[in-house]
């Protein structure tokens, strides 16, 4: 079964925040004193999580990416994992993870059959990484990335471009892709950072950093695009890996958008930018039947907005508080 939304994609993505909490203060993700963070209760548990992805699954959604918050300060996020990785219908799990707590877990990931891991590393200068985490923890995430290509684990490296803070890591996290099998992508940075301030104009855009990255590297080379992708992707020749970058604040992507979030406290969004949907774990709490749940979420897919710009304008919560740490980016 394809999934299709009102205008005409197919759905086949979901990307799933395990919880809320984060052993890093990212400023770009939170305020330095943390977020209030949801209670236990209200997170979904595994037996629901696992209930929800085996719905989708049926429903025709074929990827899955966990992500957070920190997926690696969940309980026993391996053991769900496992669990599915081995779902029927699900043919790719993905992982998102700041790398603070990966790295005794790789071999174990790479046993499991995890199709990939996305790395967030904002710089490669062990200082301004304090400065933009508020920890020192660069070591520990060095390591993780040490481990992921010592099992040969396809990595993404997540960038974000933040005015003032780390322009000068652009150049030094391509020259990763030199040598490395790996993929740096340069995201811009969004307006979900816990405290409410938001640019008005993004001056480190997706044209600003490609123009950035030609100016030192004018043998750069565009690559096709992958259906469905959010990332511009890029080669240097005589590289070993590739460059993408990601226009996320831009959201010149939304035509081909195969995917949908869902949030640690089981909201359903069907757009980044939207403010949820459908709470999906009070169905469930509810004691709605598998044919209620699908039969709701067949109705959210029919009103999905056709792009960022419009989901924002629908939102309720103006101007947006939101953490990227509750959605999962
Ligand atoms: N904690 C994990 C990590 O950092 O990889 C997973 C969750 S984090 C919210 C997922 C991704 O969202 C990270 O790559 C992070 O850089 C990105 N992100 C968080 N806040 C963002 C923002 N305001 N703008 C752009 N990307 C953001
Ligand atoms: Fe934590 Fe990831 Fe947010 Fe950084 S981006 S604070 S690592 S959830």
């Amino acid at each position: 079964m394809i999934l299709y939304d009102n205008h005409n994609r197919p759905l086949t993505y979901l990307r799933l925040s395990v919880t809320d909490r984060c052993n890093l203060r990212c400023f770009y993700c939170m305020p330095a004193e943390g977020i209030d963070w949801l209670p236990k209760s209200q997170l979904l548990s595994f037996e629901e999580i696992i209930r929800i992805v085996q719905l989708l699954a049926q429903l025709g959604i074929r990827k899955l990416r966990i992500t957070g918050g920190e997926p690696f300060v969940r309980k026993d996020i391996m053991k769900l994992l496992d669990k599915l990785i081995n779902l029927p219908g699900i043919n790719e799990v993905h992982i998102t993870t700041n790398g603070v707590l990966t790295a005794p877990f790789v071999r174990e990931l790479k046993q499991m059959g995890i199709a990939s891991v996305n790395l967030s590393l904002d710089t490669l200068d062990e200082k301004r990484f304090a400065a933009i985490t508020h920890r020192n923890e660069f070591s520990k995430v060095m390591q993780t990335f040490e481990q992921l290509l010592s099992q040969s684990i396809p990595v993404k490296i997540n960038a974000v471009v933040m005015e003032g803070k780390n322009e000068a890591d652009i150049y030094s996290l391509i020259e990763l892709t030199r040598n490395h099998p790996v993929s740096v992508r340069f995201i811009e940075e969004m307006p979900f950072n816990g405290s409410g301030a938001h640019y008005a104009q993004l001056n480190w855009n997706h044209k600003k950093i490609l123009s950035h990255i030609r100016t030192a590297y004018p043998e750069l080379q565009k690559l096709p695009d992958t259906p469905g992708s959010t990332a511009a992707m890029y080669h240097i020749t005589g590289f070993t890996g590739t460059i993408g970058i990601i226009a996320a604040f831009s959201r010149t992507f939304c035509g081909s958008c195969n995917r949908i979030r869902i949030t640690a406290q089981g909201m359903l969004k069907t757009c980044l930018y939207d403010d949820g949907v459908l709470n999906i774990r009070d169905l469930m709490r509810a004691g709605k039947s598998d044919t209620e749940v699908v039969a709701e979420l067949l109705k959210a897919f029919t009103s999905r907005p056709r792009n960022g710009f419009e989901a924002e304008e629908k939102r309720k919560a103006i101007p947006v508080h939101e953490s990227m740490s509750t959605i999962g980016g």
